[in-house]
């Protein structure tokens, strides 16, 4: 087994460390990115290889930051389907539109990349025992991962999120808190007892390896298109780790020449009801201000401001895309119109890229014959409560 990482560097102040300690943040207080020797791996790794190796994320095991194959906590994550949604593209006038869904994944939502190459890297590190905060979704994933890896997990999230996410942490065995409040208050609590206890810090982005995990959904879908990147690829942006990862394999793949110059314009979607990633962008601004009393049915993406902010809006800005709102009765409808069109249950996330898109199309910001990957990021499924149920019981003896 071989990774080409070479070491970590901060993205604010260039400052360099050693990927072979457990190092958080920078001195400076920004996030750490991991950094491979790309030129080796340019000259030592071929795309070729890839056709003979299983359909799991670790395909990519050369731009991955685990070195010894034994540290590696894997349960079968990656490589999810990439569907061409036909008859939503006739509907919409997009005609060639893809969902790349992670709804079936294990632990029904993306996360399961960042907790799996997260856990894997910290079981690699000697990390015993970690804390998070999170809004559901990234907790579950890590609960579960971190019980394969036999850490464990201490995690914060907010009463009001979703019930399955809470029940994935308990039934892991992960010493579950719920706090009344948003994450960003979860975050605080994370945070004196990674003070007072020493625990490893896995937050988002205050621990530089879950990213390299979400990066692989950028692979993939470039793989997936034979090498060629799409126009446009729509995320539904909450902490913004996975539109940065996309970004950041963009980058190295096309510094190992695997792809052109040519890059996708990322969008960054959130819902109108906390949206504070597109009012900076709207605002040509390099970060974002905290936004207050925020509120959606799409739960991941309820974020009031992302500690990685302007690695998001830095991907966005790089890649001409722009950032989106959109409002939840319209998330709802999405969500109703994907399954009914094509068959996905999707998450509220997820259905907002399909709203998004629809508006951009009116905008013309993006045409008819553009290659459009919406991200969905998770499965429907864990959030039954965004249908409501209307439909008549019978009697036994009762007719159609
Ligand atoms: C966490 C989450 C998001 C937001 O992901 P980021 O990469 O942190 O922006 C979107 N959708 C779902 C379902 C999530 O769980
Ligand atoms: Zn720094």
């Amino acid at each position: 087994m071989k990774s080409f990482i070479s070491h970590l560097e901060c993205p604010k102040c260039n400052s360099v460390y050693d990927s072979d300690q457990i190092n958080q943040l920078c001195v400076c207080g920004a996030p750490l990115l991991v950094r491979y020797d790309l030129r080796k791996a340019r000259v030592q790794w071929s795309r070729n290889e890839l056709s003979t190796r299983g359909k799991t994320l670790w395909r990519y095991r050369e731009i991955l930051p685990v070195c010894g194959e034994e540290n590696i906590v894997s349960l079968g994550e990656g490589m999810t389907p990439l569907l061409r949604l036909e008859r939503l593209g006739t509907e919409t006038g997009l005609r060639n539109l893809y969902l790349k869904d992670e709804g079936v994944i294990p632990t029904g939502t993306f996360k399961a990349r960042g907790a799996a190459v997260g856990v894997s890297k910290a079981k690699e590190l000697g990390v015993k025992e970690f804390g998070m905060p999170t809004n559901g979704n990234a907790g579950s994933a890590w609960a579960l991962y971190a019980a394969k890896a036999g850490i464990k997990a201490n995690i914060v999230m907010p009463k009001g999120a979703p019930f399955i996410t809470k029940i994935e942490c308990a039934v892991s065995g992960a010493n579950l808190r719920l706090v009344n409040g948003l994450i960003s208050d979860a975050g605080k609590i994370v945070g004196r007892g990674v003070a007072k206890y020493g625990w490893y810090d896995a937050s988002t982005l205050k621990e530089p390896y879950r990213i390299e995990g979400k990066k692989t959904m950028g692979l993939e879908i470039t793989e997936q298109f034979d090498w060629k990147v799409p126009d446009v690829i729509l995320y539904p942006t909450g902490g913004g780790v996975g539109i940065i990862g996309i970004y950041k394999a963009l980058l190295e793949l096309r510094e190992m020449g695997w792809i052109g110059e040519k890059l996708p314009r990322l969008v960054a979607v959130q819902s109108a009801g906390c949206a504070p990633i597109v009012r900076a962008w709207q605002e040509g601004r390099v970060d974002s201000e905290f936004w207050t009393d925020g509120k959606t049915v799409a739960f991941g993406i309820l974020v009031p401001k992302a500690f990685g902010d302007f690695l998001v809006l830095e991907a966005v800005y790089k890649t001409n895309g722009c950032a989106i709102a959109v409002e939840d009765a319209d998330i709802l409808k999405s969500q109703a119109q994907i399954a009914a069109s094509e068959g996905a249950f999707i998450c509220p996330e997820g259905a907002a890229l399909l709203a998004a898109v629809l508006k951009l199309k009116e905008q013309g910001w993006v045409s008819p014959e553009e290659r459009i990957v919406l991200l969905n990021t998770g499965c429907g499924v864990k959030y039954p409560d965004t249908v409501t149920l209307d439909v008549p019981t019978l009697e036994p003896e009762s007719e159609l």
